[in-house]
C-alpha cells in the first residue's frame, strides 16, 4: 500500500498502539507526555534519546489522531528567524530519516517549494528569506517568471513580481509522521498508551506557596512523575489551567480541499505558496490539495469541540472557503475544471503573537508545555521536541528560545475573550506581509498605561508588547497617527528623527510604564537577589546596578536594573515581556525575601537628554548635580506635586532620570513636566526612537541580542559579572566550566545611509559569512542604521574580524558595506550618560 493511501487506512485506527495499552498507564514514570500528536511524540522520542526512557505518552484517542492527522504535510526549512530555521532544518532531516528509525514510511518527498510574490514588496520579503536560507546553506534561488512557469507548469505566472524556490523543502504524510515518531520513541523504550485521558494534576506546594507537579490524574489511574509535558494541541490551555498555569493559545478552523486527479499534477511539482493570495497548492494522489490562510479566520471555542474529537472534521463553510478557492483557481487554471473530492475543515491552535509556546511554566515547576504551533507543527515538530527534551534534561534551554518561551506572555493574555478575538487574524498572519513593526489589528487595548489618553492626544501611535499598548512614536500635528508599513523607510521616519534629536540635544519624555517592576524585601532579601543576579548587589541603599540573571547552564535569562531601596528592600526592573519569568523565578530562587510584583502600581516616565536636568531642576528642590545625584543612583524626590523614586539612568545613553511614580500621581507629574518642558523644548518620544538611540549606543535588547543560549561573555554582559562575590550566583559554576565564548556581540554601522537594519541579516567579510545582525535600527545621530552583530568565533578570531577591515551586510539578498566597532560608535566612553 502506498504511504499516502495509508492516511485513510481505517485498520490503523482500530489497532492499539502499544500491546501493553490494555494494562492502562503505569503508576509511575519519570516523565509523562500528554498528547500523542507530532509534538508529544517528538518530545518523548528526544527525551528517550537523552536517556529518559522511563517516559510515558498518554493519548486520549489514537496517536496522530488530533490536529496532526489533518495537516497538509508541507515541510519547509526557511522560517522567519535563525532559531526557527535551525529547528525546521533539523525537522526536515529528521523526516528524511525517520523511516529508517521507525520502519514507518511517511511518504517523505523532496519536491521543493516555490513562494510567489504578487508585489515588489512581497518580493523584498522573499529576498529576506533568501538571505536567511543562504546563511544556513539551504539551497534557494530567485526565479524569473519564465523559470517559475518551467518548474511549475500548472501555474498562471504572468502577473507575478517574482518568486523564490527553496529546493530542499518537501511534502510528507503528517499523520504517519506522528505515528512514525511515536513508534521510534516506543522502540527506544517509551511507553505509548492510547485511550487514556488526563483529567488533572497533583501538585505539591511549599510553605512559600511554590507549586511543583508530582503526578497526572487520568481516567485510568494516576501516574506519579518528575516532569509533565503538555503537548495536547488545542486542549493545552484548558489542561494547564487545571494545574494553575496560564498558557495563551486558542483554536481556529483551518481548511484545505483535495481534487480528483489532474493532468500534470505530478509529485515533482514544488509546493506553491501564493502568499498574497493566502493559498498554497501541493500535489496529492495525482490531484492537487489547496489550502488557505485566509485573513478572516474563524476561531472555535474549545467548548465547541467534542472532548473525544479524534480524526474529526467540522462541517466546512464553503462560502467562507470559496473566497481563497477562487484565488487558487486564478493561480492554477486547471482547478477551474477540476472536481473537489474532499473539503476539510479542522482545528489548529494559535497564540497571540504567532509563535508557539515552549518550556517550563512559571507557575508550576516540572510542568512543561510545547503547543500552540500556529499551523507549523509539522514543520517544527522534531526540532521543538529536541529543544524541549534538552531543556528538561539540562534544566535550562540550550537553544535560542527567547521568542517562544511560554513565560513571554502576560497571564492576562490567556484570557479567553482576548484570545478569541486575536485568533480571527492569527491564521491569515502566516501568509500576510510580515512588515517590520507590524502591529496586530485585533484585540488591542488589553493593558493600557495610565496616561494612554493623554499620550494619544499628543499623537501617540501605539504598539503592542506583552499585551501592553505602548507609545511607539508620535505623529506630528496634521499627520495620521497610524503605521504605514514598508520594507523601506516607514511613515514615522521623520517624526522619530525629531524625537531622537530631542533626546540627544534637548530633552525627551518617554512613558516606560510597561516595565516589569518587582520588589524583593524582608530579612534575607539581599542573599536572595545576590543568588539570582550576577552583579554584586551588596551596595549602599540608593545604588542602581545593571545586571543579568542566568540559568544553571550560564545562559542569560534576562537583564535588569536592581535598585537597593533599603537595607532589606530591592526594586527589580526588567522588560515588559520578562514580567512573568522574573516574578516566578524570583519567587523560586530569591527566598527568603518576599517577592511582590508592583508593575501595576507604578508608572514610569523617563526624562532624558542634555537639558533634562534643567527641566527637572525647575520642578524640584533636590540637588540634581553630579556630586549629589550621580549616575546609577536612586533618590526619592519631589517633582512638581508628585513624590517619585528617581533613578539616574537612561537607555538612550544620555543624561536622564527614570521617575517611578504611584499610578495616581502620574497624571499630575506628566502635566507638570509637559508645562515646564516647554522652556527646554521637551518632546514626547516613543519606543521607535528609543530603539535607535540604544542601537547607536550598543545597548543590548534581551530577546534579540541575547537569550538563554548565550553566556554573558557572548551577550556583551561580562561587565555585569561579579564572579567572586560571596555565595556566588546561579549559573556561575556553569560559566566557570564552559570553554571560551563561541561568539561576541559587536557594534555595527552601515556605510550606506539609506539601507535599513532590523535583525537577522548576514554579516560577511571577504565574501565569507562571519556572523549575523542581532538587532538594528536607524541611528539618526550617526546618519545610518546601526546595531549589534553576533560575530562567530573565539575571542582572537573575533578580534581579527573586527580589526580586519570592512564587512558587508546582506540585506534582502543585497550586500551593503558596513563597519564593525570594538566599542560603540556613539559616545564610546559613556561620558554623556555619566557626567552631565
Ligand atoms: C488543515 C490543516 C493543515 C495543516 N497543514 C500543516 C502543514 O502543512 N505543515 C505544518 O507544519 N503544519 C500544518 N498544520 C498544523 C499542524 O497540523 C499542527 O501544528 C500540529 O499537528 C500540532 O501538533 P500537536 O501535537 O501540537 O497537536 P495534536 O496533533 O492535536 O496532538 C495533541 C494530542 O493531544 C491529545 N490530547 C488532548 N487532550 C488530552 C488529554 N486530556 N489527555 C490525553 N491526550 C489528550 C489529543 O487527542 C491529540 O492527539 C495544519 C493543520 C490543519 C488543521
Amino acid at each position: 500500500m502506498a504511504s499516502e493511501e495509508r492516511l485513510r487506512d481505517a485498520s490503523y485506527k482500530a489497532t492499539d498502539f502499544d500491546p501493553r495499552a490494555a494494562e492502562g498507564p503505569p503508576a509511575r514514570a519519570r516523565a509523562v507526555v500528554v498528547g500523542g500528536g507530532i509534538i508529544g511524540a517528538s518530545a518523548a522520542l528526544h527525551l528517550a534519546g537523552l536517556g529518559w526512557t522511563d517516559t510515558v505518552v498518554l493519548e486520549r484517542g489514537r496517536v496522530g489522531g488530533g490536529t496532526s492527522w489533518h495537516a497538509a504535510g508541507l515541510m519547509t526549512r526557511t522560517r522567519g528567524t535563525h532559531a526557527q530555521t535551525e529547528l525546521a532544518s533539523y525537522s526536515r532531516d529528521f523526516y528524511r530519516d525517520v523511516a529508517g528509525l521507525s520502519g514507518v514510511d511517511i511518504g517523505y518527498y523532496p519536491n521543493g517549494s516555490l513562494s510567489l510574490a504578487r508585489t515588489p514588496e512581497r518580493l523584498t520579503e522573499l529576498r529576506y528569506a533568501l538571505t536567511l536560507a543562504r546563511h544556513h546553506d539551504l539551497p534557494a534561488r530567485e526565479l524569473s517568471l519564465d523559470e517559475i512557469a518551467a518548474v511549475s507548469p500548472l501555474l498562471s505566472a504572468g502577473d507575478l513580481a517574482g518568486g523564490v524556490l527553496f529546493e530542499e523543502d518537501a511534502t510528507l504524510n503528517p499523520g504517519w509522521a506522528a505515528y512514525a515518531t511515536a513508534k521510534a520513541a516506543h522502540d527506544f523504550g517509551v511507553r505509548v498508551v492510547e485511550g487514556v485521558r488526563v483529567t488533572g494534576f497533583r501538585l505539591e506546594t511549599t510553605p512559600r506557596g511554590l507549586a511543583r507537579v508530582t503526578a497526572v490524574e487520568t481516567d485510568r489511574g494516576d501516574v506519579e512523575c518528575e516532569v509533565v509535558v503538555l503537548a495536547a494541541g488545542l486542549w493545552t490551555r484548558e489542561l494547564a489551567l487545571l494545574a494553575g498555569a496560564r498558557v495563551p493559545l486558542h483554536p481556529a478552523e483551518h481548511y484545505w480541499a483535495q481534487t480528483e486527479p489532474i493532468d500534470g499534477a505530478t509529485r515533482d511539482l514544488p509546493i506553491v505558496r501564493d502568499l498574497d493570495g493566502s493559498i498554497y497548492v501541493r500535489h496529492y494522489r495525482g490531484g492537487l490539495l489547496v489550502g488557505a490562510f485566509e485573513p478572516d479566520g474563524r476561531p472555535r471555542t474549545v467548548a465547541s469541540i467534542p472532548q473525544d474529537f479524534a480524526f474529526g472534521e467540522f462541517e466546512p463553510d464553503l462560502e467562507h472557503f470559496g473566497r481563497p478557492l477562487a484565488r487558487a483557481r486564478e493561480r492554477v487554471p486547471a482547478l477551474e475544471r477540476a472536481a473537489f473530492v474532499h473539503y476539510l475543515c479542522a482545528p489548529e491552535s494559535f497564540t497571540p503573537d504567532g509563535n508557539f509556546v515552549l518550556g517550563e511554566t512559571g507557575e508550576v515547576a516540572g510542568l512543561f508545555v510545547a503547543a500552540g504551533m500556529n499551523s507549523q507543527g509539522i514543520i517544527l515538530g522534531p526540532g521543538v521536541g529536541r529543544a524541549l527534551a534538552t531543556w528538561i534534561d539540562e534544566g535550562a534551554p540550550a537553544e535560542d528560545v527567547a521568542d517562544v518561551d511560554v513565560r513571554r506572555f502576560s497571564p492576562a493574555q490567556a484570557n479567553a475573550g482576548y484570545l478569541f478575538e486575536r485568533t480571527t487574524e492569527s491564521l491569515g498572519r502566516l501568509y500576510a506581509m510580515h512588515w517590520p513593526f507590524l502591529q496586530p489589528g485585533t484585540a488591542r487595548g488589553l493593558r493600557r498605561v495610565p496616561l494612554a489618553d493623554r499620550l494619544a492626544a499628543a499623537g501617540a501611535v501605539f504598539g503592542e508588547a506583552a499585551g501592553w499598548e505602548r507609545a511607539d512614536w508620535y505623529a506630528p500635528p496634521g499627520e495620521r497617527p497610524e503605521y504605514e508599513y514598508s520594507y523601506g523607510r516607514q511613515n514615522w521616519f521623520a517624526a522619530v528623527a525629531a524625537e531622537h534629536h530631542a533626546a540627544r540635544e534637548g530633552a525627551a519624555l518617554f512613558d516606560l510604564s510597561s516595565f516589569a517592576k518587582l520588589r524583593v524585601e524582608g530579612p534575607g532579601a539581599l542573599a536572595g537577589v545576590q543568588r539570582v543576579f550576577t552583579a554584586d548587589l551588596d551596595r549602599p541603599p540608593g545604588a542602581v546596578v545593571y545586571t543579568s540573571m542566568l540559568n544553571t547552564r550560564g545562559g542569560v535569562e534576562l537583564d535588569a536594573t536592581v535598585t537597593r531601596l533599603e537595607e532589606d528592600a530591592f526594586l527589580i526592573v526588567t522588560s515588559a515581556a520578562a514580567q512573568a519569568k522574573a516574578f516566578h523565578w524570583l519567587r523560586r530562587h530569591a527566598g527568603p525575601g518576599v517577592v511582590t510584583d508592583v508593575t501595576s502600581g507604578m508608572a514610569v516616565l523617563s526624562v532624558t537628554g542634555p537639558r533634562s536636568r534643567e527641566l527637572l531642576a525647575g520642578l524640584t528642590d533636590a540637588s540634581l548635580d553630579d556630586a549629589d545625584f550621580p549616575f546609577a543612583q536612586a533618590r526619592t524626590i519631589d517633582v512638581g506635586w508628585a513624590t517619585v523614586l528617581a533613578l539616574r539612568i537612561s537607555f538612550a545613553g544620555e543624561l536622564g532620570w527614570e521617575l517611578y511614580v504611584p499610578l495616581e500621581s502620574v497624571p499630575v507629574l506628566y502635566d507638570q513636566l509637559i508645562a515646564a518642558g516647554q522652556a527646554v523644548g521637551l518632546r514626547h518620544a516613543g519606543y521607535r526612537a528609543l530603539d535607535g538611540l540604544r542601537a547607536e549606543k550598543g545597548f543590548i535588547h534581551w530577546g534579540l541580542d541575547a537569550g538563554p543560549a548565550d553566556t554573558p561573555y557572548e551577550a556583551g554582559l561580562a561587565a555585569t559579572l561579579a564572579l567572586d562575590k560571596p555565595g556566588g550566583f546561579i549559573g556561575r559554576e556553569a560559566l566557570l566550566a564552559t570553554g571560551p565564548p563561541r561568539r561576541r556581540l559587536v557594534p555595527l554601522l552601515l556605510e550606506d545611509p539609506d539601507s535599513p537594519l532590523y535583525h537577522g541579516e548576514t554579516v560577511l567579510q571577504g565574501g565569507r559569512i562571519v556572523g549575523r545582525v542581532t538587532s538594528g535600527a536607524y541611528g539618526h545621530t550617526l546618519g545610518a542604521a546601526a546595531g549589534l552583530a553576533a560575530i562567530q568565533g573565539e575571542p582572537a578570531a573575533v578580534d581579527e574580524i573586527v580589526t580586519g577591515g570592512e564587512v558587508e551586510v546582506e540585506i534582502a539578498a543585497r550586500r551593503v558595506p558596513a563597519r564593525l566597532g570594538a566599542r560603540p560608535f556613539y559616545d564610546p566612553e559613556g561620558a554623556r550618560l555619566r557626567g552631565g
